[in-house]
């Protein structure tokens, strides 16, 4: 796929895609260390992460720099239309899906792929006939492209979450917000998933940028409406109570990667089921 910016590039005072490959370099070492530290998905979460997050397993390796020749899989005018600017992201199933079943509910699962806990996530999807949406950071995705290609082999929904999960995202400059999204979707495409149509920023932190970015690159913003903060493993009990509370239409949030995500597998194992038993239909955004 050829290197091309959408042909209606909106901001001219962004920086040329030279800059811009530099910034990447220049700014993924820096980045690297808080990219994951703070992996989590919930508004109140900036900052807060336990220091294990940060652990160099969950975390974007400067020494691995992202293959120039990915780049070949940004995103094209002629794949990525660019849509409609929201205001808001989507926080409903049938905001984004009207035909979807009423009884519908969709599962995010965040921060991944993690060589410890998606093959368990993804195993366990299997075990129940579910289909989730996976919000995968680009520097993980790169590091595991057999995840990537799995999680889509497997039916499920890959979704844009950034490069390396900088937050709070919305306080990044319009350019590094563009470049995150891009390269994201560059190494995603890599990996063999299709084009992501969705994207979800780090920690559901949202701005007039963000929005016209996503939108420029033809993707839906995709945030939630249930949140067990599984990422900061406040205990099976836990999180389960929370995620039995769903309703439908309800947008589910846990997490595979960014930490040990061992108490969100645990919940999961008993809450899947359960939900399914409840009337409960899982379908992917
Ligand atoms: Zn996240």
């Amino acid at each position: 796929m050829p290197i091309a910016r959408p042909s209606q590039p909106s901001d001219s005072s962004l920086p040329s895609r030279r800059r811009l490959l530099a910034w990447t370099t220049m700014g993924a070492a820096s980045l690297a260390s808080a990219a994951l530290a703070g992996c989590s998905d919930s508004a109140h979460a900036h900052g807060a992460a336990p220091a294990q997050d940060a652990s160099p397993s969950d975390s974007f390796s400067p020494a691995a720099p992202v293959d120039p020749q990915a780049a070949s899989g940004l995103p094209s005018p002629a794949a990525a239309s660019p849509a409609a600017v929201r205001t808001k992201p989507v926080f409903k199933v049938h905001d984004l899906l009207p035909n979807a079943p009423t009884d519908a509910v969709a599962l995010t699962i965040d921060d991944g792929p993690s060589p410890i806990y998606t093959p368990q996530m993804l195993a366990l999807l299997r075990k129940y006939d579910i289909k989730a949406t996976f919000s995968v950071v680009g520097s993980e995705a790169h590091a595991h492209k057999d995840l990537i290609r799995q999680i889509a082999a497997d039916g499920h929904t890959v979704a844009n979450h950034t490069m390396t999960h900088p937050q709070p995202f919305s306080h990044r400059t319009a350019a590094q917000i563009e470049q995150q999204i891009v390269d994201a979707q560059s190494v995603i495409v890599d990996a063999g998933a299709p084009a992501p149509t969705l994207f979800r920023s780090p920690g559901g932190d949202w701005s007039p940028t963000v929005f016209a970015t996503v939108a420029k690159y033809g993707m839906t913003p995709i945030d939630w409406d249930v949140d067990p903060r599984d990422w900061n493993r406040p205990g099976v009990p836990h999180i389960t109570e929370k995620l039995m509370a769903a309703h439908p239409g309800d947008i589910l949030l846990c997490h595979d990667g960014g930490g040990d995500r061992s108490q969100t597998l645990d919940a999961l194992k008993t809450v899947l089921p359960a939900l399914k038993a409840k009337g409960l239909s899982f379908v992917t955004l």
